[in-house]
């Protein structure tokens, strides 16, 4: 099976078109995205929101964009405004279809009195202390409270009273009425409603008591017409709960719920309570920091949205619990640049070559194709002349065997160029390698009729004389570990000390000069670049991603070492 119909057979997709075929919500379909605006969108709420939109889109219903804003206390406006960038970013749009659960607080209100006078509902005036003690365990039954036989009259008074703010916060909570003997946790009498006295982004101190979340998300689903209503597998076990609201409250609309896994990513950590410790406790640059797993931060190191698309599309959908690896992520993204990114020169760390054979004043346009098989992308002209930088890499005074590259006596193409010889290495006090001097060979400049003579290596280089002086900045993955929330320590202890290293002096071809912000290119050997959003003036380039998954690589090595051992 390809990806694409591996996408296709996911089984939500099975049990939607089921449900059309069997004429259930008259063969609508409705969707939602429900965030909860405490914090940035993460690559794990892409796959939510690829699933929740695609499948609207594909079977012509609707999705909703709706903010699930029951915890005053830890929203803000500055969330809700990054998860709509986010959305809109990622290539979906909703129109119209942008709510809140704050927008149906007086319906659910509704629902609430609802149970009570159907003595279904309770309101508990036990400390948060006591339920807790009389909730039970996994292997034991909960006991009922003594407030649960409240005549439904004093319930009816007291909740209004809890409404009114005549209680102080954690006198009273409004209970639903279901079985403390309950196997299931959640139908063990599952708070409904309880105060609290702050003041809230939109509704501002109309309520001083909230609805608890499964409550509040089952009777949004059911108030704006959700017919599927798709959640990780968390809630698998409070799918009894949803349905129970559904059959003892008059609802006209039955959504059905229905749970796939969790994308988990390797060496990161994807909880929102997580990445804001990470942003609050400075180990990282903010939210939108180039390292972290979110969509801003995933955007400002060059990623793509048809990438993360993509990406989504190819793990696919199930209901397994796995750990997919980085590398996937990056090859996604690696594969879209490697068609699309007009290829550069940049020297990372710079090492100063004279030519002395070149006279001083010359200077010479080289042609270089701006992609290798894409004529479509043009060439560009690269200055030449005596002083050139190479890559300090590329040259080693005791190279080991194998070397293809620049050592004392031997010979390199310069790509684009011509073949030089290194004659003479120059050193400071310390010993070490400050500058080469070197030979060109005239004849063998590159696309003309004598330059088919060959050598072993071929290396890049910019002219020091044209070259543009940029800060470059080189990310890592953020944690050592691959599954930095296992384990019982503090995952901040897997973090990655080497996650960003900073090169101040890199010298790139001039025509970067003009390059604009988020614009992407591959710097040849070097990788996908991009320039950093943060920074106006453009001064500084992001490497997106390396040329190879050079993690793969150390990782394959080891393991042959280790059968190799055995
Ligand atoms: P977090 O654990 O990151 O705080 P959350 O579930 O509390 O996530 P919400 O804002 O409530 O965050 O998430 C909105 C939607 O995104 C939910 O329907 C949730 O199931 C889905 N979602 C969140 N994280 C993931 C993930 N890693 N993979 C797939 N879907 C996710
Ligand atoms: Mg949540």
């Amino acid at each position: 099976m390809d990806d694409q119909e591996k996408q296709k057979t996911n089984f939500i997709r099975q049990i939607v078109e089921a449900d059309i075929a069997a004429g259930k919500n008259d063969g609508r379909v409705q969707t939602r995205f429900p965030p909860e605006p405490n914090g940035y969108l993460h690559i794990g709420h892409a796959k939510a929101i690829c699933l929740d939109f695609d499948i609207a889109k594909e079977f012509q219903g609707e999705c909703y964009l709706r903010f699930d804003d029951t915890n005053p206390e830890k929203e803000d406006i500055e969330y809700v405004e990054a998860i709509e960038k986010d959305l809109k970013w990622l290539g979906y749009s909703w129109d119209e279809r942008q709510t809140y659960a704050s927008d149906y607080f007086p319906k659910l209100h509704g629902f609430a009195l609802n149970l009570i006078q159907e003595g279904k509902a309770y309101v508990d005036s036990q400390s948060a202390d006591e339920i807790r003690l009389l909730r039970g365990t996994l292997t034991e039954p909960g006991k009922d409270s003594p407030y649960r036989d409240r005549p439904i009259d004093e319930n009816m008074d007291l909740f209004q009273k809890m409404a009114n703010g005549v209680f102080d916060e954690g006198e009273h909570v409004l209970r639903a009425k279901i079985n403390m003997a309950s196997p299931n946790i959640n139908m063990r009498d599952p708070t409904l409603y309880r105060i609290r006295k702050v003041v809230h982004q939109r509704t501002g101190d109309t309520w001083c008591i909230y609805p608890m979340y499964d409550f509040a998300h089952t009777l949004s689903d059911v108030l704006e017409g959700t017919t599927h209503s798709l959640c990780t597998l968390e809630f698998e076990d409070h799918r009894p709960l949803y349905e129970w609201f559904l059959e003892n409250l008059p609802v006209q609309n039955y959504p059905r719920q229905i749970e796939f896994s969790r994308l988990n990513l390797m060496f990161t950590v994807m909880s929102k309570r997580k990445l804001s410790q990470l942003v609050d406790e400075g180990h990282v640059g903010g939210w939108h920091d180039p390292r972290m797993p979110t969509l801003s931060g995933l955007r400002r190191r060059g990623y793509t949205a048809a990438s993360i698309r993509d990406f989504i599309g190819r793990i696919g959908i199930t209901k397994k619990d796995n750990l997919i690896e980085l590398g996937s992520l990056e090859n996604c993204l690696r594969e879209e640049l490697n068609e699309t990114a007009p290829r550069r020169f940049a020297v990372l760390r710079p090492l100063k070559v004279v030519i002395d054979n070149y006279p001083q004043d010359k200077e010479e346009l080289l042609d270089a194709a701006n992609h290798p098989n894409r004529p479509d992308l043009g060439s560009r002209q690269i200055p030449f002349c005596r002083e050139i930088y190479i890559e300090s890499d590329d040259f080693r005074e005791d190279p080991p065997r194998k070397f293809r590259r620049l050592s004392p006596g031997s010979e390199v193409r310069l790509r684009y160029g011509y073949i030089i010889k290194c004659e003479e290495v120059i050193k400071d006090q310390s010993g070490e390698v400050i500058e080469l001097r070197c030979s060109y060979d005239p004849e063998t400049r590159s696309g003309s009729e004598q330059a088919q003579r060959k050598v072993k290596g071929t290396i890049h280089w910019v002219s020091a004389r044209h070259a543009i002086q940029r800060e470059l900045h080189l990310y890592d993955r953020l944690f050592i570990a691959p599954n930095p929330d296992q384990g019982t320590d503090d995952f901040k202890r897997h973090l990655n000390p080497d996650s960003l290293e900073i090169l101040k002096n890199s010298m790139l071809e001039p025509i970067l000069e003009a390059a604009k912000p988020a614009e992407k290119f591959q710097f040849e050997r070097q990788g996908y670049f991009t320039i950093d959003t943060e920074f106006p003036d453009c001064s500084v380039f992001s490497r997106t991603v390396t040329l190879r998954d050079s993690w793969a690589k150390i990782e394959r090595q080891a393991a042959i070492e280790e059968s190799r051992q055995a």
